[in-house]
């Protein structure tokens, strides 16, 4: 299959292809979907087998609007409103219970809830309007690598895989959106994303927890993706707590370092780097493209990549950091 590149005055082109059950990768402002009509089995299935991802690992369904998802909710409880309210359009994705059998159970992977998301990009929203029905959307990265923040990424790992890429350019934040469960009596953030537990707090008047990961203790994980390995590149990751301690790293050709402008620039020039930006916002950003950028340098044999411990994205992006670096850390330096 030739897998095409649309621009913006050829939705109508990707509308056909999903209704007919074929895969179109959309932008969002997180990172690139891959996006099939929610309500046919088979082309969710095929969702699965091009990403080559575990079939026990829920979608999520991306809608044009709250009237969508009622359809496939089985009820719409009032915070879910307040939050709508506050943050949709936007990097919020909400856990509700599935009204039975509205979804095939490939979406849901057999567990009685199901996210939503509505995310904020005047092409995705006109695609799913036009289309009429919900389409899934995980992230549109082979299962296991960094996920996609322009359409050369998919176009990279998807390519022959998915009928077309609708091209919306680089994505804005860079990291995927926060998940937070509403099925249970207190809402939890599953997943950390540019929208805080603090900013949720506030819209809801009530107390809302983060899973550190410890929060499960019994029966069937509430955010199976959190078992698998995740956005790693084929070279090992190394975090960096301390911006100092890149000076204690050999530098060679086999060692990339990943940092802010201001920690690279005390580094010698004629290292392999890749430039975080100016700020931890820009660093979010950058963070997935950093991963790619070193897969396609074979020689590169270890990747050293800043880490943070203040800014808004702070939690994000050490989240999806510490999966990339399976939780290694540079061994600090005896102070
Ligand atoms: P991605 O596929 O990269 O978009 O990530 C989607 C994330 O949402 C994965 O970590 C899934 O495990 C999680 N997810 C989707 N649906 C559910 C659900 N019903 N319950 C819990 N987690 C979900
Ligand atoms: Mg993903």
């Amino acid at each position: 299959m030739e897998t095409q590149i649309l621009k913006k005055d050829q939705l109508d082109t990707a509308v056909e292809f999903l209704r007919k059950g074929e895969l179109v990768a959309f932008p969002t402002e997180t990172v690139y979907g891959l996006g099939a009509l929610a309500t046919d089995e088979r082309a969710v299935k095929a969702v699965y087998a091009a990403k080559g991802r575990p079939s026990d690992n829920p979608l999520i369904v991306t809608v044009s609007d709250a009237a969508m998802m009622s359809r496939f909710a089985r009820e719409v409880p009032d915070r879910a409103k307040k939050l709508i309210d506050s943050f949709w359009p936007g990097p919020l994705t909400i856990l509700l219970f599935v009204k039975p059998g509205s979804l095939p159970e490939a979406v849901t992977g057999g567990l009685d809830t199901v996210a939503f998301r509505c995310p904020d990009d005047s092409l995705t929203h006109e695609l799913i309007a036009k289309l009429g029905e919900p389409i899934v959307g995980p992230s549109a990265n082979t299962s296991t690598k960094p996920s996609p923040t322009t359409a050369q990424h998919v176009f990279h790992d998807l390519k022959g895989k998915i009928a077309a890429i609708v091209d919306g350019g680089q994505t804005e934040i860079g990291l995927e959106s926060t998940i937070v469960d509403l099925s249970v009596k207190t809402p939890i953030v599953l997943r950390p994303g540019e929208i805080t537990p603090e900013a949720l707090q506030k819209v809801l008047g009530e107390t809302v927890l983060m899973n550190n990961g410890q929060a499960q203790t019994s029966g069937v994980p509430k955010a199976p993706g959190m078992k698998y390995r995740h956005y790693a590149p084929a070279a090992p990751v190394f975090i960096v707590d301390h911006p100092e301690d890149f000076k204690q790293i050999k530098f060679d050709d086999q060692t990339a370092f990943v940092a802010l402008d201001d920690v690279l620039s005390r580094l010698p020039n004629k290292i392999q780097s890749f430039s975080l930006g100016k700020n931890t916002d820009e660093a979010a950003h950058r963070l997935f493209e950093a991963l790619r950028y070193f897969d396609d340098r074979p020689q590169v044999k270890q990747i050293y990549v800043q880490g943070f411990t203040h800014g808004k994205i702070c939690a994000a992006y050490m989240n999806r950091l510490n999966k990339a670096a399976g939780g290694h850390h540079l061994e600090p330096r005896v102070r």
